[in-house]
C-alpha cells in the first residue's frame, strides 16, 4: 500500500503527471481582483451607506489575503452632503492596502463621445484620487475603459492609448466577466425589500453563473493563444459583492486559481499580444485577441434570462 502511495506521488508531481485520474490536486491559475465604479456602483446609497458596504468588502479582501485594485469614477464623489463620506470610503480603500486607478471622472464610454471630450474626462477623474494615493506614496497608474469601450475604430482607439500612456498610465484590461453588475441592481432592490428568499436565488445563481464563465474563459484562453493567462476579473463596488464576495473567491480557490495582483498579472506576456478589436460593444480580452486572430468566440454561457428581466423593471443603469 505505501508502494502505491509513494508511486502515485512520484506520477502526480508536476510536469510528470502521467495519470491524470489520481491526480487530485487541481491545476495551479492565477487571478487579479479589479473592483470598478468607486465609491459605489450602487443608486440609493447613502454616504454612510457606501461606508459601510466598501467596509465591509474590504474587509473580506484582507482576511483573505487577497488584493485588489480599485477603479474611481470621481464625479460619483459629489452627491449633496455625502462628499465627506464618499471621499472616506475611497480612503478605506488606501489605508487598507489596496490600490486605486481612474475610470474616468462621468464614466464617460470612448465609443460614444469625442475624443477630445473623453480625454477631458480622463483629466478630470484624477484630482482626489491622486491626492490618496499620495498619502501612501504611490502614484496614480492605472486605468480601465468605462464599459469596456476602446474605441469604434482603430485610430481613436491608439490615440486614446498614446494619450493614456502619455499620461503615465497603464491600461487594466479584463479577462474574465460575470456581469455581477446585472445581478447587483436586483440584489439591493430585493435586499431593501427584505426579500431573502430572491436574495438567495440570484446569489446562488450568480456563483454558478461566475463558475461557468471561468471554465469557459480558460478554454477559450487555451484554444486562442495556448495557454490560460494570468487573469483580470472585473467585478464592481456593489452590496452583492460586500455581502458575497467570499463566497466567490471560494469558487475561485476551488478552481485551483491563486490571487496576485495586477502589476503581477499584467506581466503576462499575453498582454502584450496583437489586438485590433474595434467594436461598437465593449468587452474582454480574450475576445480582442479571438477576434483579433480571425476566430470571433463561440458558445459563450447564457447569461439567465429571469435576472435580465427583473433587471430590466426596476429600470437600472448599467455601470
Ligand atoms: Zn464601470
Amino acid at each position: 500500500m505505501r508502494e502505491l502511495r509513494m508511486l502515485l506521488l512520484f506520477f502526480c508531481l508536476p510536469g510528470i503527471c502521467s495519470l491524470p485520474s489520481y491526480c487530485q490536486a487541481p491545476q495551479v491559475r492565477e487571478v487579479a481582483i479589479t473592483i470598478d465604479d468607486l465609491p459605489a456602483a450602487t443608486r440609493g446609497s447613502s454616504g454612510t451607506g457606501v461606508v459601510e458596504m466598501t467596509s465591509k468588502l474590504l474587509q473580506t479582501l484582507r482576511d483573505q489575503k487577497v488584493p485588489a485594485v480599485g477603479f474611481v469614477n470621481e464625479g460619483k464623489l459629489y452627491k449633496w452632503g455625502e462628499v465627506d463620506a464618499r471621499i472616506k470610503a475611497l480612503q478605506l480603500w488606501v489605508d487598507g492596502g489596496f490600490e486605486l486607478g481612474n475610470h474616468t471622472y462621468s464614466h464617460m464610454s470612448l465609443n460614444q463621445s469625442n475624443l477630445k471630450d473623453w480625454e477631458e474626462d480622463v483629466v478630470r477623474g484624477e484630482s482626489v484620487t491622486r491626492l490618496l494615493l499620495a498619502q501612501h506614496n504611490m502614484k496614480l497608474r492605472y486605468f480601465r475603459h468605462p464599459f469596456l469601450d476602446t474605441g469604434r475604430d482603430l485610430q481613436t482607439r491608439r490615440e486614446a492609448e498614446a494619450f493614456l500612456v502619455g499620461r503615465g498610465y497603464h491600461i487594466a484590461p479584463i479577462t474574465l466577466d460575470a456581469w455581477d453588475w446585472m445581478y447587483a441592481g436586483v440584489y439591493e432592490d430585493a435586499k431593501n425589500r427584505g426579500d431573502g428568499g430572491l436574495q438567495q436565488e440570484l446569489v446562488k445563481s450568480y456563483l454558478s453563473y461566475s463558475d461557468d464563465v471561468f471554465a469557459y474563459s480558460e478554454k477559450l484562453a487555451k484554444q486562442t493563444i495556448g495557454y490560460e493567462p494570468r487573469q483580470i476579473l472585473l467585478l464592481h463596488a456593489n452590496q452583492l459583492e460586500a455581502d458575497h464576495i467570499g463566497e466567490l473567491i471560494e469558487v475561485m480557490r476551488k478552481r485551483g486559481y491563486r490571487f496576485i495582483t495586477l502589476a503581477a498579472a499584467l506581466s503576462d506576456q499575453a498582454y502584450g499580444l496583437p489586438d485590433t478589436y474595434v467594436g461598437e460593444e465593449g468587452t474582454g480580452w480574450l475576445d480582442h485577441w479571438a477576434v483579433s486572430l480571425g476566430k470571433p468566440p463561440q458558445n459563450a454561457p447564457v447569461f439567465p434570462q429571469w435576472v435580465i428581466e427583473r433587471s430590466k423593471n426596476l429600470a437600472l443603469p448599467q455601470p
